[in-house]
């Protein structure tokens, strides 16, 4: 990626207003800013009336999790905004089958999506589909019993070509994300394992009473090792995925 040195903030303000208004916020700050891999502002888990908020706001992609309406519901909800996203552009993922956490008090396994429901908001167009296979949220349980494979392949055989994405990806054994992803799944979402590189960086700078120094108080300094912290794991798992130099 080649980087243009940085502009004055004041520079960086006015021209950037100027290409957020004629570009919209995402595409704006990719030119503005010279990034030249592609770039989301994704809405992860959205509610109906949130994804419609994050859409009018300049989302370029939007999750609608409506799994835990009836199919019916979640398929109606998930149809209006297909026809939004397309129109303007946008990806949209939709899911079937909650994904539980383990504040939802998951013991053992989470839910296995209905491969025929999977189907039935596949066809709606949708960009891509969360399904649950047993996967959670946050750190899995000693006794978890894995992934379904036999359910994401169930899906994966009425599916088709439809891109599959694995919630709760924080945690999953490196051979059963090679299998999954051998089986459909094209997007994984880890945020738990960056989570907590993120906050054992922010105690290390705290409890080292470097926030007591100086300026150190600032957020853009405090939460700066933090943030660096986050890029060895998602380093670790592109190349676990396979995705390094694939955007
Ligand atoms: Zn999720």
């Amino acid at each position: 990626m080649t980087r243009q040195p940085p502009r004055s903030t004041l520079d960086r303000s006015s021209a950037a207003s100027d290409v957020y208004k004629r570009q919209g916020m995402v595409n704006g700050m990719l030119e503005e800013l010279n990034i030249t891999v592609p770039v989301a502002l994704h809405l992860d888990h959205g509610s109906y009336e949130g994804a419609k908020k994050c859409i009018e706001a300049g989302f370029s992609s939007i999750m609608f999790d409506g799994s835990h309406y009836p199919i019916e519901e979640n398929i109606e909800k998930t149809k209006e905004l297909v026809a939004t996203c397309n129109k303007l552009g946008l990806s949209l993922e939709a899911e079937v089958g909650a994904i539980g956490g383990e504040e939802d008090g998951v013991v053992g396994m989470g839910e296995c999506a209905d491969p025929k429901e999977c189907k039935m908001v596949a066809d709606l167009g949708v960009t891509m589909l969360a399904a649950g296979i047993g996967n959670i949220h946050g750190k899995y349980p000693a006794n978890w019993k894995g992934l379904s494979f036999e359910t994401l392949d169930a899906i994966q055989q009425l599916t088709g070509e439809m891109p599959l994405v694995l919630h709760g990806g924080t945690g999953i054994p490196a051979d059963m994300i090679k299998k999954a992803i051998s089986l459909g799944v094209s997007k994984i979402n880890v945020n738990t394992e960056c989570q907590l590189a993120f906050a054992a960086a922010t105690r290390k700078y705290i409890e080292a009473g470097k926030d007591l120094e100086g300026k150190g108080f600032d957020p853009r300094k405090l939460l700066a090792p933090g943030a660096e912290a986050i890029k060895a794991p998602v380093k670790e798992q592109m190349e676990l995925f396979g995705s390094v130099n694939k955007a």
